[in-house]
């Protein structure tokens, strides 16, 4: 399943239901799945964000700064086909190198198609946060390994749905789910060529708290803020043009919640707040120019975590409290009503949610490091 190798590696049941919330998401205009829409931000400040969001495949936004000596990338893409084409906008502006391309986290459709950033550029150097380093070197990056089937076992079970017009629960498949599959068909070939590309691209410098580069004129900041989406997630700061990249702490118009620790995420995303930005450029999706959806983040976190603590003190077991998570409140104002984002808030943010926050209270880690033998 392209869509979810591509994001990350979580329990397979949410990944099904991920994908369908992606079919009934799905308005397809494109013939190819991995043109970025380019964006000025500021003067010199591109990002790349693929067309349909969030189509299949999940593809990370892409961010570069330009300056006088050379350009800094964050996130360049999580196939190489997406990379070669923001490589591409990059010499159409500027004749300066690439300088250093950074991994917002360790999911692999923010970095996996990186490398041709090093055959463009041999002097590049690969920023990382530690913990991404570790996950590189572990078991755990290895579902890149079933790239090479993924697609063509998801595209003959797809074509299933199409001929027999049912879902893998049997139920009918609507004109939306119809839509969505039969250009999943279309981009299948493209998506497995490219997925033959994939790579890790093992970073040559990481840190833990701060890492400043002076790139000419430009001071960027890389900066850990605390664990969101994944236990190493480095934000990208520009302090004097007030933008700030993300990556999948803050993902857009519906979370990435799984194996989210509530209170932790929240406390991440009030000190992006407290940056003071004016722009913020989410992993994925719509750019946004205040604190109101970050805002409405912190809410959800803490409201569902107060909710869990209340009904664990009131002697409710894990599942009872569990069953009476209330996420009413928050579904309308990320979906709009729109029955298409419910069923995407259902299978990325409520259900993995759910989960997630009793995971946190006992001390699980987001993820298990499992090291190479
Ligand atoms: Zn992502």
């Amino acid at each position: 399943m392209t869509v979810i190798t591509l994001c990350q590696k979580i329990a397979s049941k949410w990944l099904l239901i991920s994908l369908n919330v992606l079919v009934f998401m799905t308005p397809p205009t494109s013939a190819d799945p991995f043109i970025p829409t380019f964006e000025e931000l500021a003067p010199g400040v591109w990002v790349g964000i693929r067309e349909d969001n969030p189509r299949n495949p999940v593809m990370g936004t892409a961010t570069f700064v330009i300056s006088d000596t050379g350009v800094v990338v964050y996130d360049g893409g999580g196939l190489p086909l997406f990379a070669e084409r923001v490589i591409k906008k990059i010499r159409s502006l500027t004749d300066k190198p690439v300088t250093h391309v950074a991994i917002s986290h360790w999911h692999g459709d923010h970095n996996f198609g990186i490398h041709p950033y090093l055959e463009a550029f041999p002097n590049v150097q690969v920023i990382s946060h530690k913990f991404t380093h570790e996950v590189f070197n572990s078991k755990r990056i290895r579902y890149i390994d079933n790239y090479g089937t993924d697609t063509p076992n998801y595209k003959k079970t797809v074509e299933g749905y199409l001929e027999t017009g049912k879902d893998r629960d049997g139920d009918p498949l609507t004109p939306a789910h119809r839509k969505y599959y039969q250009t999943f068909i279309d981009d299948a070939d493209i998506i497995h060529a490219d997925s033959q590309r994939v790579k890790i691209t093992q970073p040559t410098i990481t840190f833990e708290d701060k890492l400043s580069i002076i790139s000419g004129n430009r001071t960027i900041e890389f900066l850990y803020l605390g664990d969101g989406n994944t236990a190493g997630d480095i934000v990208m700061w520009l302090p004097k043009d007030k933008i700030v990249a993300t990556g999948d702490i803050v993902v857009h118009p519906v979370p990435y919640l799984f194996n989210v620790p509530p209170r932790k995420w929240a406390a991440t995303m009030a000190n992006i707040n407290a940056l003071g930005y004016e722009i913020l450029v989410p992993g994925h999706g719509d750019i946004q120019r205040d604190t109101s959806y970050v805002d409405l983040l912190i809410e959800l976190s803490n409201s569902i975590a107060d909710q869990r603590d209340t009904l664990l003190a009131e002697g409710l077991s894990e599942d009872e409290a569990k069953e009476k998570l209330d996420f009413s409140a928050f579904e309308n104002r990320f979906t709009g009503g729109d029955p298409y984002l419910k069923i995407f808030f259902e299978g990325w943010a409520k259900q993995p949610f759910s989960s997630a926050v009793f995971k946190a209270l006992k001390g699980i880690p987001m993820v298990e490091i499992i090291p190479e033998e």
